[in-house]
């Protein structure tokens, strides 16, 4: 079992320190708001589309160290991802956060997050904002997500 202050120094990466892509976005196609009300956390998640592609994708909020990094790493890798090709690449992170197991050799920085499996309370908080990024690109009416 590792220390949950292992688990934080791993994730807080860089990401944590400067997020990517931390911004409002005018104009979006689509926007879904994320509630993990157990840890607080409290985003919105930004999407503009071309077809199924997700051309562009920010996010705001606040919420813990594990949110906001997981967050931040989303949306650096869902850009230019289509539909298909996000649900997949969560697929492989759900798996991750959830067995330990790392599926894809492709998982780049999400792999930081696979020592989260050991604290089951923050699993919501990982895959919070995946949520309310894939439930809004693919339903346009989505508005909000929430993991209760
Ligand atoms: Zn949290």
């Amino acid at each position: 079992m590792q220390d949950i202050a292992d688990l934080y120094q791993a994730v807080i990466l860089d990401h944590n320190r400067r997020p990517r892509n931390f911004e409002e976005m005018e104009n979006p196609d689509r926007l879904a708001v994320g509630d993990n009300p157990v840890c607080g956390d409290h985003y919105t998640v930004f999407l503009k589309m071309a077809g199924d592609r997700i051309e562009k994708v920010s996010f705001s909020g606040a919420g813990c160290a594990i949110s906001k990094d997981s967050a931040s790493v989303m949306t650096s890798m869902l850009k230019g991802k289509t539909l298909e090709e996000a649900k997949a690449l969560y697929n492989d992170f759900h798996t991750m956060v959830t067995t330990g197991e790392v599926a894809e050799d492709n998982l780049s920085d999400l792999s930081a997050f696979a020592g989260v499996y050991q604290f089951p309370a923050r699993i919501k908080c990982a895959t919070l904002s995946w949520h309310a990024a894939l439930n809004a690109a693919a339903d346009p009416d989505t508005k909000s997500v929430t993991t209760e």
